[in-house]
């Protein structure tokens, strides 16, 4: 029938693997977003994957516009950050002591991020974050944190707050498990909103440690600041004594060579206190950091005394593919990504426009995503406003032409510097077929 593919009829061998997976792991998968909950269907179990290309476990090939939700910006098993990775864990895997590796990979990051003073690393963004915050606190001696509606920034438990949008509203969870004290301590507003945020400021401001913000939106498909409003955030927290923390987690080393921060310049008033990076810098293993000014940095252990420490923070494999990453990431690499994506926006725009498709696509420099509905998309609400149905018989049309996008429509369509012509063909055919067959 028609939909025999939501049920694994066109993955056995993945079907099979996903039935084993949920007897040992709940649902089967050990990060919700996979098992296409928001899609249906079965979830490709990969065996293998080169350049732009993935292979699942019954041999079908696919164009990758997942690339690991952000960090496989040169493709899979590049030649040189796998000579890296080789070669580090040759002379062993982890030590616990420093190594050399590390102070290069810091290095890289502090040339790279002007701001950047000092940096630490560790291993997943969602440490970054919560390090990040755990620091603001100690540094300002307040609790307060705010966050924006629709920005995600790992699963801290302050952070998984984001109810409430239009309105200054206290976090409620999101989440069973986050306790009410944690999530109490967040304030979400709506993205985009200056007045929002002058209005909290006005009343709690003595008790706000910080302000976390993306520095351009990707997990609500893409949805970059608008002008001036990154601005806004640095003048009100600077004028209560309050942090800003920019998270390039998903932006950081793919919207550019730095990051949003290399798009939108430098805030008026001063750079970010602290930014998290993650994804890219660790080439698709897990490293990640943050960083930020110095007299803030001094305030972690065992300078200062704000614990902070991981058994494999700063991992010689880790670090040397994340090093070798970064110093391939050359002006060739973002002028090619930014080419892929002109011509899939372009792809987009032509075949759903043709078929009346509903869509809005959104950009931040090399990044970019494909809303279903009409009209700008400048907060969370707006981004909860399209066609999910449509998006989902989209995403599946999608992945029978053998092009895997990620399996939500708050995503952006992750690119590589691999993608070459023959898989950007392979990608653009596909989005005309299946345009015109969702219509
Ligand atoms: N911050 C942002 C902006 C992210 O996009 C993500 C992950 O998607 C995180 C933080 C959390 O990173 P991780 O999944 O490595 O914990």
């Amino acid at each position: 029938t028609d939909t025999a593919y939501l049920q694994g009829a066109d993955a056995p061998a993945s079907a099979a693997l996903l039935e084993r997976a949920r007897e040992v792991i709940p649902g089967g998968v050990n990060s919700p977003v996979r098992a296409f909950r928001s899609v249906g269907g079965t979830p490709r179990f990969m065996v293998r994957g080169q350049g732009p290309w993935m292979w699942d476990a019954d041999g079908t090939r696919y164009v990758d516009l997942v690339c690991s939700w952000g960090p496989m910006i040169l493709g899979h098993a590049d030649p040189d950050v796998l000579r890296a990775v080789i070669e580090a864990a040759s002379s062993g895997f982890s030590f616990g002591t420093p190594t050399e590796r590390e102070v290069l990979l810091a290095e890289e990051l502090v040339r790279r991020i002007g701001p950047l003073d000092r940096v630490r690393l560790v291993s997943s963004g969602t440490e970054a974050t919560m390090s990040a915050i755990r620091l603001a606190r100690g540094f300002t001696g307040r609790s307060v944190v705010v966050k924006f509606a629709g920005c995600y920034h790992g699963h801290v438990d302050a952070l998984l707050a984001s109810a409430g949008s239009g309105v200054a509203t206290f976090g409620l969870p999101d989440s069973p498990g986050v306790p009410a004290s944690a999530a109490g301590e967040t304030i979400v507003l709506p993205y985009n909103d200056v007045p929002a945020v002058e209005a909290v400021f006005a009343e709690r401001g003595q008790q706000i440690a910080a302000v976390i913000t993306e520095a351009a939106a990707g997990n609500m498909g893409v949805v970059p600041p608008a002008p001036g409003f990154t601005d806004a955030l640095r003048r009100i927290t600077s004028a209560h004594g309050a942090l800003l923390i920019s998270d390039e987690v998903m932006t950081g080393f793919r919207c550019s060579s730095t990051g949003w921060l290399g798009l939108e310049g430098i805030p008026a008033g001063g750079a970010p206190d602290l930014f998290t990076f993650g994804k890219v810098m660790g080439g698709g293993f897990p490293a990640a950091a943050f960083g930020g000014r110095a007299d803030v940095m001094a305030m972690l252990a065992p300078e200062g005394p704000v614990y902070q420490a991981g058994t494999l923070s700063g991992n010689p494999v880790a670090a040397a593919a994340g090093l070798t990453t970064l110093q391939k990431c050359t002006d060739e690499v973002y002028a090619r990504l930014a080419a892929v994506s002109d011509t899939l926006t372009a792809a987009v725009e032509e075949s759903f426009t043709r078929h009346g498709i509903p869509h809005r696509i959104q950009r931040a420099g090399s990044m970019f995503s494909v809303f279903f509905r009409e009209g700008e998309v400048v907060n969370y609400d707006d981004a909860r406003d399209q066609h999910f149905e449509r998006f989902g018989r989209f995403f599946h049309a999608m992945l029978r032409r053998g092009v895997h996008l990620p399996p939500s429509s708050f995503e952006a369509w992750f690119l590589s510097a691999a993608h070459d012509d023959e898989a950007v063909e392979h990608t653009v055919q596909a989005i005309a077929e299946s345009a015109a067959e969702i219509a």
